[in-house]
């Protein structure tokens, strides 16, 4: 353990235990069937709980392929098939309840591999390096200000230090009270940060979150900057699987769930719901149906409105589910993914993964062929690169091929010897399935309990109580949503975790 970490824990900054989950039935003593609908992080994490407790349940996808914005499949390219992936995703080590689920297929999580480094690329500045902080605050914090190019002491002087304070002093209820009504972008200028490190420390961090922070609440950034750096033990230093995910993880864990009994169905879209007697039927796209005592809606937000609008006898059934819709549904902005396989490498000590600051579009770069072993096969046959460009909240209306190019073109600005390398292969795509977090959204932000019995929600959209955010999220939901099956049913329920549950001067102010 690093000595920030012992520091940290002496304060409090450390795995807490948010369930320690009830003792009950290693397997549910009745038969209990439940159906679960979208096979992403959220619906196969209910899936996995619920299979090992015996329930009956099946995943009910409506892709050819599983894992949602965690998806991978087979492309076809000129010179063969390789898997292509719906974007890069860094894996933090605080996401204790994916790490749990992800632990069923690889105890040692093997399946996961450091990331050296985590620099953020800029026009106007030096690159600057986030990913060697000591993990754990205060330290973290106090390096961050002492060592960063991008804040001087003159320039602390200068910042409101008062207006500063609620990023320390995350609270779950106070700060949402205070705060979610302001966007993140009226924070952010209230401190009144130089310009360098409010483009280096903070704009990075909050487009991460798939929301410009114009439109964007500033409780929910102060939430997150408590859950990745200031409550959070593990740093901001993160893993990703050397395969892709695919093989890596949709493949284990659909095996894990048949093993259990449970069934994954691909390419099966649900189109409506109905209450019934005893429980739910939901029937998809060819008119089949299933029945089951319990359904949990794992979707994203847009799709949750769809089916919810599709299903007329939720109006009755869940009225205040069905009166968050409207603006539930709304997604975030656009994201945009370009992979591009390239003709040659760019220069050997560009890192894996880069953020990158205040680009019109670019807001990371990622070099595939130095961190999955396919596509590092391909380029040492090839003696090409892959390289993945996101856009994390970009214009609406601008087609992928166009925020591709705009996207390759930024990165030219940044890395030179990419204006050299030749296009062989490019998959873009533009989709807005990211939940929206305005001003104003946690009043009406649904948490996992319907009002309807029987009917759960999950997804990085739903409320929790504790910290989480983004995959840990979904991953968390999932199993609440599976343990509150559980404990209606005498099945014993998981444990759930999270970081400090409030931020280190919470209750100071
Ligand atoms: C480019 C990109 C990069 C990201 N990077 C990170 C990162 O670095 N770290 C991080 O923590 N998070 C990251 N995320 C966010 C992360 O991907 C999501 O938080 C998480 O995958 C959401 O999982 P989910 O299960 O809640 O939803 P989804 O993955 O959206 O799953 C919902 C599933 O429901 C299915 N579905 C929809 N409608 C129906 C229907 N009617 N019937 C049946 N199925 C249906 C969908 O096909 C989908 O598979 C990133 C996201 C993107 C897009």
């Amino acid at each position: 353990m690093a000595l920030s970490q012992v520091v940290g824990r002496l304060i409090g900054v450390r795995e807490h235990v948010v369930d320690p989950g009830d003792d009950g039935a290693a397997r549910v003593p009745r038969p209990l069937a439940a159906v679960v609908v979208g096979g992403g992080i959220a619906g196969m994490s209910a899936a996995v709980v619920l299979a090992e407790r015996g329930v009956d349940v099946t995943v009910l996808e409506a892709a050819p392929t599983l894992g949602g914005r965690l998806g991978a499949w087979p492309e076809a390219l000129a010179d063969g098939t390789q898997r292509n992936e719906h974007g890069f995703h860094a894996f933090f080590r605080q996401y204790y309840n994916w790490r749990s689920i992800l632990r069923r297929v690889d105890p040692d999580l093997g399946l996961l591999k450091p990331i050296p480094g985590y620099p953020i690329l800029s026009g106007q500045w030096p690159t600057e390096e986030f990913g060697k902080l000591p993990p754990a605050p205060p330290a973290n914090l106090l390096a961050l200000l002492l060592r960063s190019p991008s804040v001087r002491l003159a320039d602390l002087r200068g910042m409101d230090r008062d207006a500063a304070l609620p990023l320390l002093s995350y609270d779950p209820v106070r700060t949402y009270a205070e705060f979610d009504g302001m966007t993140a972008d009226e924070l952010l200028s209230s401190l009144r940060l130089p310009d360098r490190a409010r483009a280096m420390l903070f704009e990075v961090f909050s487009h991460s979150f798939f929301n410009h922070e114009a439109e964007m609440s500033a409780a929910e950034l102060i939430a997150q900057f408590h859950f990745y750096l200031l409550g959070n033990p593990e740093g901001l230093a993160f893993d990703c699987p050397d395969e892709d995910y695919a093989t890596a993880i949709w493949e284990p864990l659909t095996r894990h769930v048949e093993q259990h009994g449970g069934r994954v169905l691909t390419g099966t879209a649900v189109t409506r719901l109905d209450r019934e007697p005893g429980g739910w039927r939901v029937t998809v796209t060819d008119g089949s149906s299933h029945a089951a005592g319990h359904v949990v809606l794992a979707v994203d937000p847009p799709a949750l409105a769809a089916l919810v609008a599709a299903s007329p006898g939720l109006a009755a059934a869940a009225p205040r589910l069905v009166a968050r819709m409207p603006a539930f549904g709304q997604a975030g902005p656009p994201y945009a993914v370009a992979r591009y396989w390239l003709d040659g490498d760019v220069r050997a000590d560009r890192a894996v993964f880069s953020g990158v600051s205040r680009q019109p579009t670019l807001d990371s770069v990622t070099l595939y062929h130095r961190l999955e072993n396919e596509p590092r096969s391909w380029a040492e046959r090839t003696g090409g690169s892959v390289v993945e460009l996101h856009a994390y909240a970009c214009e609406p209306d601008v087609p992928a091929e166009e925020l591709a190019e705009r996207m390759r073109v930024e990165l030219t600005g940044l890395w030179p010897e990419v204006a050299e390398l030749t296009v062989r292969e490019l998959r873009a795509r533009v989709e807005a399935r990211a939940p929206a977090f305005t001003p104003g959204s946690h009043a009406w932000r649904p948490g996992v309990r319907t009002d309807a019995d029987g009917l759960y929600l999950a997804g990085d959209g739903v409320r929790t109580e504790f910290p989480s955010a983004l995959m840990e999220r979904s991953a968390a939901t999932g199993i609440i949503a599976a343990n509150h099956i559980l404990r209606g049913a005498g099945g014993a329920t998981e444990p759930l975790r999270s970081v400090r549950p409030r931020g280190l001067l919470a209750g100071r102010r």
